[in-house]
């Protein structure tokens, strides 16, 4: 008999839905049955350039070392940081991805029964991570597909903790002005925090001063280096924030959050600056073909500033699944009450041609 191990758990557990993630290349080849060499993925808005071949060779020399814990305290990749950005290393704070910086700052400032902000089209994981903590999570409509910053601070109360604006945004691609947000973190009440999530900020032509808001405003960034440099698979990101912030949120994590690969490939990747900008003119070409072709399809789509862009294809289950047969894969967008859309990352000229190949013969019902 198996033990049933549901009555033993914490009731909110059972309330936490699953992240569904973009399938992995080799799942959809055993699937169905493809050479994985072939299956283009543009579902989970990678770098298609690869990893910095700065990083990877650096990484690759590191290795020899892999019986060592990590530098807990992250020193050398902390100091080159906080010198590109104009800060300290005390404003500095790193994890296993962005995403467990989102976590930390639940861990070190929510209690159940706190309000929590979210855009309702933003990305889902500080939705999730509200049940986890059992927070109310107050979900502002999204306003012309992007944050809606009037409302959102309409809606913060005096249980609100922490308000999260992704910027840009993911799924939708879509950014809030400059304008709005310097207005938005200059009228924070003084009990909230505002956490600008900035993972494809550096796709931007005119970024806002950011960092300067974490360094004089309750305003937490995070960054990672999943996006830009490539290097999602090595699970690395960071917080700015002031030192009394970071110095609570390095309280919550695990000694060794940040492994010494990703540590060692994360500097390298901040020097290779010829690879990010690659990057970025490979991203801005392919959006610009993209959109192009979607307009030549007569489809809807959502102007993207990042490397990504959601398109109106009717049934995004459908063409989702009928891509992935012909070993393309791209991301639904019902998890976000889009149902008729899909999400897809621009890939290197080569796969977004292939993936508006099979695109255009989907729709016109081709085999
Ligand atoms: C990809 C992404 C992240 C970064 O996640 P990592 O954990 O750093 O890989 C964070 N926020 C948003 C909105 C993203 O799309």
């Amino acid at each position: 008999m198996t033990t049933p191990y549901l009555s033993l758990a914490n009731r909110f557990v059972c309330d936490i839905p699953r992240y569904e993630a973009g399938r992995p290349v080799e799942e959809v080849a055993r699937r169905y049955r493809l050479d994985p060499q072939r299956i283009i993925k543009l579902a989970s808005n990678e770098n298609a350039l690869g990893p910095s071949p700065r990083a990877v060779e650096a990484m690759r020399v590191a290795l020899k070392e892999m019986h060592r814990y990590p530098d807990g305290g992250v020193f050398y990749l902390r100091r080159d940081l906080a010198k590109q950005l104009g800060v300290t290393p005390e404003h500095l704070v790193f994890g296993c991805g962005s995403n467990e910086i989102i976590e930390l700052l639940f861990h070190a400032f929510v209690a159940p029964g706190d309000e929590v902000v979210v855009g309702d089209r933003a990305f889902v994981i500080y939705k999730f991570l509200c049940t986890t903590f059992q927070a109310r999570c107050v979900e502002v409509p999204f306003r012309e597909q992007t944050h809606d910053l009037r409302a959102m601070r309409t809606a913060i109360s005096p249980r609100t903790k922490l308000v999260f604006i992704a910027n840009p945004n993911n799924p939708t691609g879509t950014r809030v002005s400059n304008e709005e947000l310097d207005w938005f973190v200059r009228q924070l009440p003084s009990h909230v925090i505002c956490v600008l999530d900035e993972a494809y900020v550096e796709f931007l032509d005119d970024p806002p001063p950011s960092v300067g808001y974490a360094l004089s405003h309750r305003v937490v960034l995070l960054r990672t280096f999943s996006k830009i440099v490539g290097l999602a698979g090595l699970r690395i990101g960071y917080g700015i924030a002031q030192p009394s912030c970071i110095e609570l949120l390095e309280r919550v994590r695990q000694p060794f959050n940040v492994s010494a690969v990703a540590q060692v490939g994360a500097r390298a990747a901040l020097r290779d600056r010829a690879h990010i900008r690659r990057t970025v003119a490979m991203t801005r070409a392919g959006m610009r073909f993209l959109t192009d072709e979607f307009r030549r399809l007569g489809l809807e789509f959502i102007p993207s500033v990042a490397n990504f862009v959601m398109v109106n294809v009717h049934d995004g289950d459908r063409v989702f699944e009928r891509l992935q047969r012909r070993g393309i894969i791209v991301r639904p967008m019902r998890a976000y009450g889009m149902p008729q859309w899909i999400r897809v990352t621009i890939g290197r000229p080569q796969e977004n041609r292939a993936f508006v190949r099979a695109l255009r013969s989907e729709l016109n019902g081709e085999a």
